[in-house]
């Protein structure tokens, strides 16, 4: 057990440090829009039950609801048709072990701030393998892209024509999947380009990751504290019975030096 004891002392001692990737749940934080044909995703909505009075004099709690998909949240595979037979495909159904694994990061950042429709390629993939290997089976890839420090409108970009904001390819995300990940995360609302429904098929990130029994995390924040390599991620989704995803808090951790 020396490798826990280990990392308990690295914990404590502040070589290993815990970068939180979630955004706080919160009745203004943006929720994708679907056009009006299609049933809504509902924001996180927050009640209070009592707080120290006549309703219950010593304790304070909330009733809360959202949709499964509303906040930092996690994708399991039967979100999307593609995944719909995948054995497992459940949030509850998901072993313990595949919430904990090994994450890259592929900076994007640069690109999306030119271009809001910034897609992720797989030229961009093997730019960023010659440089930092191979992207390791098993592995969580994250696009850091600095979405996440938008704010109110900017963050969904809304135009006449949808939202704007940067994604996978289909092509990149077929790359990924035969890398073996174990899933794919992004800054903004999804996994998907905000114009990700003109690619051939929709929506690809969702087809292909789902299709393949992948993951998908998104509203991520904070990656652009993470190296490229060598943190591990710790994404557990609630145990909802047949859920589809979870909000959820995401932890990094990460070593002191590459920060
Ligand atoms: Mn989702």
């Amino acid at each position: 057990m020396s490798i826990l004891n280990d990392m308990a002392a690295a914990l404590a001692n502040g070589a290993v440090e815990v970068v939180d990737l979630t955004h706080t749940l919160d009745p203004d934080f943006p929720v994708i829009v679907l056009p009006p044909e299609f049933g809504q995703c509902a924001r996180f909505r927050m009640e209070e039950v009592s707080a120290y009075d006549h309703r219950g004099p010593a304790w304070k709690w909330h009733n809360i609801s959202m949709n499964e998909h509303t906040g930092t949240h996690f994708d399991a595979p039967i979100h999307w048709v593609s995944g719909r037979d995948v054995p497992g495909g459940a949030v509850d159904e998901i072993p313990a072990g595949a919430l904990v694994g090994p994450v890259v990061v592929i900076d994007c950042s640069h690109g999306a701030a030119r271009d809001e429709d910034y897609e992720l390629t797989p030229e961009v993939i093997e730019a960023w393998e010659a440089e930092h290997g191979r992207i390791p089976a098993g592995s969580w890839v994250l696009m850091r892209t600095d979405w996440s420090k938008r704010r109110g409108a900017e963050y969904l970009n809304m135009r006449e024509d949808g939202p704007h904001s940067p994604g996978p390819t289909p092509e990149a995300v077929k790359l990924l999947v035969s890398r073996g990940i174990r899933g794919f995360g992004t800054e903004t609302v999804g996994t998907d380009a905000g114009q990700g429904a003109h690619y051939d098929p929709p929506f690809p990130a969702h087809f292909f990751l789902h299709d393949a029994g992948k993951y998908g995390l998104q509203c991520l924040a904070n990656l652009d504290r993470l190296p490229p390599t060598g943190a591990l991620l710790i994404a557990p989704p609630l145990k909802i019975k047949g859920g589809t995803g979870s909000p959820l808090r995401v932890l990094a951790l990460i070593p002191k030096e590459t920060t």
